[in-house]
This record gives C-alpha cells, sequence and structure tokens, in this order.
C-alpha cells in the first residue's frame, strides 16, 4: 500500500500525489470503509482527522473508528448556528462512546460578524457567510494536520458524484479521505439502527441534511437530500468541499 506522506506549506506535489492517489482509489474501490480507516490511521497517525457535521455518515465513521480502536481524532465546525438537537447529539456521542469532540469555531462570534459585515449575512451573502463560519476556520485547524476523512457520498448530490475516496485538498494542503463515496444512505442508515446509535431527531422530521439554523429547511420527496440546504439560492454546498468560493473573501473576513 502507498504510503502517502505529502509534506505541508505547499512542498507537496499535487502531480504525483495524484498519481499515487490513483492506485490507492484502484485498491479502495469497492471494499469495506474499514480498511480505508484503518490506512488512514496508520498512514497518518493521529494527524489524520474525522470531521464531521453529525449527520449519519459521520456517526458511521466515528463509531467504526471507535470499534477499530484508532487514535483518530475527531471534530466538528461550530458555526454557533447549530439546532440544539445537534449538540445534544454531540453530548450524547461523546458520553456513549467516552470520546471528546474537538470544536473548531470561527474567528468572529455571529455578534460580531454583524457588527463587521452587517446583520443575518447569510440571507444576503451565503458563501462569504460559509466562508467566514466554515471554510477558514477548518483551513486554521487543518494547518497542521495531514489528512482530513469525511463523510461525504457520490449520491448525496450533483456536486458530490465525482467524489473519489482518496484525493488531495489543494486549499488545505490536506489528502482528503472518503471511505464512505460508494454507499448509500439506506446502508449507513442500517448499520445505526442495528447498533442502536444515537442520531439528529430533525432526520425523522424531514430534515435528511442538516447544517446551521437559517440555511436548513425540510426537502420533498424526490428531491436530493442536499435541497433543503440554502433553500431558495442556487447554492448546495457551504464550500468546505468545493473550492470555487474558498479564496474569493480571505482579506474581508
Ligand atoms: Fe452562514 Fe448559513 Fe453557511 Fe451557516 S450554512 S455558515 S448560517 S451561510
Amino acid at each position: 500500500m502507498s504510503q502517502i506522506k505529502p509534506t505541508k506549506n505547499g512542498s507537496s506535489k499535487p502531480e504525483s500525489v495524484r498519481g499515487q492517489l490513483a492506485e490507492l482509489n484502484r485498491q479502495f474501490e469497492g471494499t469495506h470503509p474499514d480498511r480505508v480507516l484503518a490506512w488512514a490511521s496508520g498512514t497518518f497517525g493521529a494527524k489524520a482527522v474525522i470531521g464531521t457535521g453529525f449527520g449519519p455518515s459521520g456517526i458511521f465513521l466515528i463509531h467504526r473508528a471507535h470499534i477499530l480502536g484508532l487514535v483518530t481524532p475527531v471534530f466538528y465546525l461550530d458555526t454557533q448556528l447549530l439546532f440544539e438537537e445537534t449538540y445534544a447529539l454531540r453530548d450524547k456521542l461523546e458520553q456513549k462512546l467516552g470520546i471528546s469532540i474537538h470544536k473548531v469555531s470561527p474567528d468572529l462570534s455571529v455578534r460580531e460578524q454583524a457588527e463587521k459585515h452587517g446583520e443575518e449575512l447569510w440571507n444576503r451573502d451565503p458563501n462569504h457567510c460559509c466562508y467566514i463560519r466554515k471554510v477558514a476556520p477548518l483551513k486554521k485547524y487543518l494547518s497542521d494536520k495531514e489528512a482530513w476523512i469525511t463523510g461525504i457520498r457520490r449520491n448525496q448530490s450533483v456536486t458530490r458524484e465525482d467524489t473519489q475516496i482518496v484525493e488531495y485538498d489543494a486549499v488545505s494542503d490536506v489528502i482528503k479521505i472518503n471511505p464512505l463515496a460508494a454507499w448509500d444512505n439506506d446502508r449507513i442508515w442500517d448499520y445505526i439502527r442495528k447498533h442502536d446509535l444515537p442520531y439528529n431527531p430533525l432526520h425523522d422530521e424531514g430534515f435528511p441534511s442538516i447544517g446551521c439554523i437559517p440555511c436548513t429547511s425540510p426537502v420533498a420527496e424526490g428531491e436530493d437530500e442536499r435541497n433543503g440546504r440554502w433553500r431558495g439560492e442556487e447554492k448546495i454546498e457551504c464550500g468546505i468541499h468545493f473550492s470555487d468560493v474558498t479564496g474569493r473573501f480571505e482579506r474581508d473576513a
């Protein structure tokens, strides 16, 4: 198995890394996520971190890492605009698994953001708001990490259908690992029910994808699970997984 060890701060070579990624993806396609998680932990140790928004995919990965006895830290982006059900779920997971989930916070509180950029920036410029509350804090947190493990899946939305199991994230200069890229929602939910794992009760009220309160709504039957995010906007990604908005706001965050 290839041992990718990119050096931080721009000295890694995306072209050569991509060459190794193709081989890894060939080996991992069709295998169980456990194999990918174990490889990530074996290759990067505690410099590989699981990021979660407390959706079903994240719960699955956190539980598998726990069962496998991996030292992989877990973090979440606390925009300070999450549902109380989401914070309660964080507490339940910590208690049930005996783990500590690291909170990554934006530089500005919601009040400070309003003072600097006006009230309810999410209504006027959600890309800017996501940059301040998610993209920039993530980049800062990952600056001393080597690999970022996510729960994104190909069938979540059109924007995610090309997701590879192992990718290079040029924005944060980390290897991005998506062990569930090929999995579907039903398989993950079967696992959560079988193991009686806690989940966000809002999922039972028509919210398949849950983010910040102002930008989350229920979805209708037949819609993609992420269609309830930023309802009324073209936006269906916050920018942490896709870099099209990243960097535009760097001087003005
Ligand atoms: Fe702001 Fe909405 Fe993005 Fe949350 S999801 S950071 S409230 S724009």
